[in-house]
């Protein structure tokens, strides 16, 4: 493998294209369909997402559920 590269898709035309690491996110041209795009993350498109989206629904529904229902039961 080559240090500091990667490999990711074009998300117009689908030609498997390379860059360094340095340019994630940095917008280029495709070389194959002369579009625009991003450059994607590898690691954290896969990997952070889907947990943090998980994360948000389960403690946001705890918190509500859990402090308000002791906090009505002390006072009255
Ligand atoms: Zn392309």
């Amino acid at each position: 493998m080559q240090e500091g590269t990667f490999k990711f898709q074009c998300i117009h035309c689908n030609n498997k294209l390379r860059a360094s690491a340095e340019f994630i996110g940095a917008r280029i041209q495709c070389p194959h369909c002369k579009k625009p795009l991003s450059i994607p993350d590898p690691n954290k498109v896969v990997a952070v997402k889907k947990p943090m989206i998980d994360m948000s629904t389960i403690t946001t529904s705890t918190k509500i559920a859990g402090p308000g229902l002791k906090l009505a039961g002390v006072r009255r």
